[in-house]
């Protein structure tokens, strides 16, 4: 087990399609992350509504269901001190339109469902998210 903390990124669809993973990844070593684990992977629909479950009531669920499983992605785990919320912080705000200056989502980001990466919120859902994908 790690000393530092660790959350689950992912490199979206959108991203991964216009070839940014080196960069995006590029910017979190920057930052002073480790990638500690790192694949690149298909996931079905049916993964992707198991993920985002707890969207599930949410208007844009499907779509958010359909993107997430429509092109191959990069799932990370990320690990440095306080690594939840300095990633969230070095993604920016969900609408790539309301991101500060410097984030990955003003950045890269398309619109508010193509928004490039995904991060772990709390410390509970980083270890859902980590299990989901590199748990066997
Ligand atoms: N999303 C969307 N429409 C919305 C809000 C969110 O398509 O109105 C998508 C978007 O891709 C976002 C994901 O659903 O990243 C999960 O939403 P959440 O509110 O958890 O945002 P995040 O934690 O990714 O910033
Ligand atoms: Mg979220």
């Amino acid at each position: 087990m790690s000393k530092y903390e660790q959350t689950l990124s992912i490199i979206k669809p959108d991203a991964v399609e216009r070839n940014l993973s080196d960069e995006i990844k590029q910017i979190f070593i920057l930052k002073g992350f480790k990638i500690a684990e790192e694949k690149k992977l298909k996931i079905t629909k049916n993964e992707a509504e198991k993920f985002y479950q707890v969207h599930q009531t949410k208007p844009f669920y499907n779509d958010l269901c359909n993107y997430l499983s429509s092109g191959p992605i990069v799932a990370m785990i990320l690990e440095k001190e306080n690594a939840i919320i300095d990633n969230r912080n070095i993604m920016g705000a969900t609408n790539p339109k309301d991101a500060a200056e410097g984030t990955i989502r003003k950045k890269f980001g398309l619109s508010i469902d193509k928004n490039s990466v995904h991060g772990s919120d709390s410390a509970e859902n980083a270890k859902i998210e980590i299990d989901f994908f590199f748990k066997n």
